[in-house]
């Protein structure tokens, strides 16, 4: 573990003191709130409880205040709400504007975000207008009471090592965290939050219009949610091979996953890529087919309940990680399996 000072050139400890509190911007994903934002919550309360400030969050959208309840009831003391039709759909100049007003009106000291595509792209675009250093990605988060500092911990150097990163100077600490890392439990308040109406100046002119939203069609996609995931890697030889993963993987009812090797081929689509640069799983099964086990692929599903992997060469690293490992060439035992399964 190294410590690294995102901001060190910048030294202006008055103004820091202004900055109390945690602060969260909550995102929707199909008209849900998203996955992360909730975890995020439970997260978000534990940092502001180790620093004894008050937990809020940002909640945009139309029609949302039956979500700013729910929120203010499970966590947050402090939502701050802005409902209006034009921020049905996630703009990204927009909703960065009010977050940067919000955040300029209410300084938070600490200030997270899924990283979601969304949540990183509206992050960095916020955290550049606020002039202050942004850790994407993080993996834990911990708070040095002494100091007020977020610990921000992350794989760094192309996953060889894990970083932990403190920004001293600069306010508000801003991070963008992995959805299914953060364990915090979420519970009901007995005394719900405050909502309070954040009637800020919507944005009228943007460089950018949207014109359609859509979402990507693909092979089962939702990694996140999946029970079963059947993840493949370079071992499973031919692009033709991965119709036999795709059989096995609706047979067993799982969701598919991929080494970044795959993507790379342009064989499987990014959205099913798991590691470092993809997402993190953490399923009651995952079958890794074919994958060596590097590091930058562990890191993404080492949390996954049980792990069965399939790889020819015995000496391969991922069976220093799987739970049970089978020995054999992906191709010829796929179909076993696949008869396995019929026959139970
Ligand atoms: P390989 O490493 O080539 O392994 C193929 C495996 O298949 C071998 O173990 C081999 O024994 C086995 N095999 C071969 N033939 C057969 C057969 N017939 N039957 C059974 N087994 C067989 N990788 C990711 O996955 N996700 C990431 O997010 C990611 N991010 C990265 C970020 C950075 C900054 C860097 C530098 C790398 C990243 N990588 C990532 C790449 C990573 O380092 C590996 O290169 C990649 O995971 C290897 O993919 P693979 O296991 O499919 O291929």
């Amino acid at each position: 573990t190294i410590s690294l000072d995102t901001r060190s050139y910048i030294y202006d400890d008055t103004s820091s003191s202004q900055y109390r509190g945690v602060c969260l911007f909550v995102e929707y994903e199909n008209k849900y709130l998203s996955s992360v934002s909730i975890e995020l919550l439970g997260t978000g309360k534990r940092l502001a409880e180790s620093l004894g400030v008050p937990l809020s969050v940002i909640l945009l959208g139309e029609n949302i205040s039956k979500d700013a309840l729910f929120l203010a009831e499970h966590g947050a003391d402090i939502v701050y709400m802005t409902d209006n039709i034009k921020l049905k759909v996630l703009h990204e100049e927009i909703y960065a504007d009010i977050l940067i007003k919000t955040i300029e009106k209410y300084k938070p000291e600490i200030m997270l975000f899924g990283a979601s595509t969304y949540g990183k792209s509206l992050a960095s675009r916020v955290a550049s207008a606020l002039n202050t250093g942004l850790t994407a990605d993080c993996t834990k988060l911990d708070i040095d009471r002494e100091k007020r500092y977020l610990l921000q911990t992350r794989p760094a150097f192309g996953g060889n090592l894990v970083a932990t990163i403190v920004c001293p100077h600069a306010r508000p600490q801003m991070a963008t965290v992995r959805p299914n890392v953060m364990k915090d439990i979420i519970k009901k308040q007995i005394k719900p939050g405050k909502i309070i109406m954040n009637n800020v100046e919507i944005l009228h002119l943007t460089k950018s219009k949207i014109l359609k939203t859509f979402f990507e069609e693909g092979r089962q996609t939702n990694l996140n949610q999946a029970n079963i995931i059947v993840s493949m890697g370079k071992g499973i030889g031919t692009v033709e091979n991965i119709h036999l993963v795709e059989e096995l993987a609706k047979k067993m009812g799982g969701a598919i996953g991929a080494t970044r090797a795959l993507v790379d081929l342009g064989w499987v689509d990014y959205n099913h890529q798991i590691g470092q640069t993809g997402k993190t799983v953490v399923p009651q099964t995952y079958l890794a087919i074919g994958i060596s086990g590097a590091i930058q692929h562990i890191v993404g599903m080492a949390n996954s309940k049980k792990i069965i992997a399939i790889n020819k060469d015995r000496h391969a690293p991922i069976f220093g990680t799987a739970d049970y490992g089978i020995v054999a060439d992906a191709a010829e035992f796929i179909p076993i399996l696949m008869k396995e399964i019929n026959i139970s």
